[in-house]
């Protein structure tokens, strides 16, 4: 192993020169990608040369996610402490079911989900898990809001009309998960949002109503904090007070910005979420650890228990369940998500945590201030959202980040808002600074200078 961890040790800095190097690899178009690199599998051995040779190029010519031209996505950046911890729950490959085989590991887990559930005000009962990532989350928020309105499912299966709310502007995990789920895509209904992005209780009500006196039944809403593209908070407290009145479990989908809660200057964002029966963000998003950090919160820990426990001799042969998480785990060999979480968190505090999650609303400011300071650009984006959405001289979005993308000049995506497609640059890497926000329009700007012919004409006639 001493030998292989030397081998690591190069390739790692192979990587950090390739990032100071190419900021963004020169991308490999997919139906090249068997004649560039050495892919295929093969019956014979390579040599230990050629192994690392092309271990060195896959690492050349993979995506940098971390450096600071990387803007595509909904996490970014690397943060060491983080890293250093994931790095350490693979050399350690604990599985986290029991508390035999994860140890102290299992404290761990504990002790952030303990913290996230005092941090939300969600009472003694209280409980959660760690998910292989938000989609997951919120299939697990699903399955126990089914089994809470009809204990009778897990056995009988569903045979009512469940029906599932959300906003047009949700995540696509939650007509995917009622597919999983047995309630069906067709029992989504989709609730209008306003101008911001965000759902309108009232309409929400209207359409509850509307389902009761079609024999329906409503059990599941889903509000989101932070929608995909624009970056939106639903309004909690008046969801909250409808799904109380009509007896419907409400999750909060925080995987993008649900981080919020750890910044007493934009918690206000999510006010109102102690009403909720479970709640759910990303660490991998804002708080910027290694992919995938996902946590699952909840109010109820019978719901927890009811909907995922199952006895196995096999595997729970020692301690009580508060300490085997497999009792209340999707999966039954788990991996160890939780340590980089805890080396961050436990290095930098929660205060540090609350410094990132404000540097990027930071960020964001500063992006915004650029555009409206600047006639060539049209701002789609709104204060609070760390989601930067514009449009530059008329050109079409899509075009316009599929070029930066081809040429290697900064990986940025485009979304869509009530018909319009925009650029969404997303500033969601706490290790940036304003001069790196400020270096993004710098390169898009110079890279349209270069290649005017991607103005549409009509821009260019003013
Ligand atoms: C990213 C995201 C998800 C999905 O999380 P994964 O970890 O990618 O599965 C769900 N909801 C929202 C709002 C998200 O932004």
């Amino acid at each position: 192993m001493q030998k292989d961890l030397e081998l690591f040790q190069r390739l790692a800095n192979k990587l950090f020169e390739a990032e100071k190097k190419n900021p963004i690899a020169t991308p490999i178009p997919a139906d090249e990608l068997y004649d560039t690199l050495s892919i295929s599998l093969d019956d014979n051995p390579v040599s230990d040369e050629f192994f690392e040779d092309t271990l060195g190029r896959l690492i050349e010519s993979t995506p940098k996610t971390a450096t600071k031209l990387f803007f595509n996505q909904l996490f970014g950046g690397r943060n060491p402490k983080a890293t250093i911890g994931d790095l350490l729950a693979v050399l350690l490959n604990n599985s986290m079911y029991t508390y035999k085989v994860a140890g102290p590991q299992v404290g761990i887990e504990k002790e952030i989900l303990h913290k996230s559930c005092d941090l939300i005000g969600y009472g003694k009962d209280a409980d959660g898990t760690f998910a292989p990532g938000g989609s997951m989350s919120n299939f697990m928020a699903l399955l126990m809001a089914r089994d809470a309105y009809n204990a009778n499912i897990p056995q009988d299966g569903v045979t009512q009309k469940l029906i599932v709310y959300t906003s047009a502007e949700s995540h696509y995990s939650t007509p995917k998960n009622a597919a999983f789920a047995g309630i069906g895509r067709k029992q989504v209904h989709f609730i209008k949002t306003n101008d911001y992005g965000e759902m309108l209780a009232a309409d929400l009500k209207k359409q509850i109503i509307k389902d009761i006196d079609a024999g329906n039944h409503p059990f599941f809403v889903n509000a989101t904090a932070g929608t995909t593209v624009l970056g939106a908070f639903d309004p909690i407290e008046p969801l909250s007070k409808i799904c109380k009145k009509y007896n419907i479990w409400l999750h909060v989908d925080g995987a993008y910005c649900g981080s919020v809660i750890f910044s007493e200057k934009y918690k206000h964002l999510v006010k109102g979420l102690e009403h909720s029966d479970s709640f759910s963000y990303n660490a991998h998003k804002m708080l910027g650890t290694p992919l995938s950090c996902s946590i699952i919160l909840t109010k109820h820990k019978k719901h927890l228990h009811d909907s995922f426990s199952n006895d196995a001799a096999y595997l729970y042969q020692t301690d009580g369940d508060d300490y085997n998480l497999g009792k209340t785990s999707l999966q039954c060999g788990r991996r160890n998500d939780a340590l980089k979480f805890w080396t961050l968190w436990k290095s930098v505090g929660t205060k540090g945590l609350s410094k990132m999650v404000d540097h990027q609303f930071h960020l964001a400011d500063v992006a915004r201030n650029y555009i409206k300071s600047n006639s060539d650009y049209t701002l789609y984006s709104y204060d609070n959202s760390i989601s930067i959405c514009f449009n530059y001289k008329g050109i079409p979005a899509q075009e316009l980040c599929t070029r930066l993308y081809e040429d290697a000049a900064l990986m940025v995506g485009f979304g869509n808002f009530n018909g319009t497609t925009f650029v969404r640059l997303v500033t969601i890497n706490a290790g940036n600074e304003d001069s790196d926000i400020l270096n993004f329009f710098n390169t898009l700007e110079s890279f349209v200078a270069k290649n005017k012919n991607i103005i549409p004409t009509k821009v260019l006639a003013e």
